[in-house]
């Protein structure tokens, strides 16, 4: 499943009256982030226990692998409620990840994308025409 089909599963299940019957535009911005930060902060709290396992304090009810466990869901909650996040922004995540990405990777010099890799140009025109022109420029190359 790539990022476009889950972002689309991930809207389906919150708005279907069998999944969380929750209009995506019910809640403002300000309500996603919300549910965003609650979920980062969940992560941040099983960060700060793990912590508290590489320093030898006491205090923890939870195995050092059921904490690992438990941030990795926690994570999960969080890019789940930042994707729903996007959605309601009207953002479309994958293309301006890719933007953002390549966009700093010019800024500092960094060749992100290997233009010798088949297919390569193809995909990077489609996701950043304006970073695949600027690569071959730099390179020399039409
Ligand atoms: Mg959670």
């Amino acid at each position: 499943m790539d990022m476009k089909e889950f972002s689309e599963k991930n809207r389906e299940r919150c708005e279907h009256p069998k999944g969380f019957n929750h209009a995506l535009d019910s809640w403002s911005v300000s309500d996603w982030f919300t549910a965003l930060l609650g979920e980062l902060g969940e992560a941040a709290n099983v960060a700060k226990k793990l912590n508290r396992v590489r320093d030898g304090i006491p205090g923890n009810k939870e195995t050092e692998a059921e904490l690992k466990k438990k941030l990795e869901r926690e994570l999960a909650d969080a890019f789940i409620y930042f994707d729903l996040l996007c959605q309601r922004c009207r953002v479309d995540l994958p293309a301006a990840v890719l933007d953002t990405f390549f966009r700093k990777s010019l800024e500092i010099g960094y060749e992100s994308f290997d233009l010798s890799i088949p297919g390569s140009r193809e995909h990077l025109q489609r996701a950043c025409p304006e970073h695949l022109a600027i690569q071959l420029n730099r390179k020399g190359k039409p």
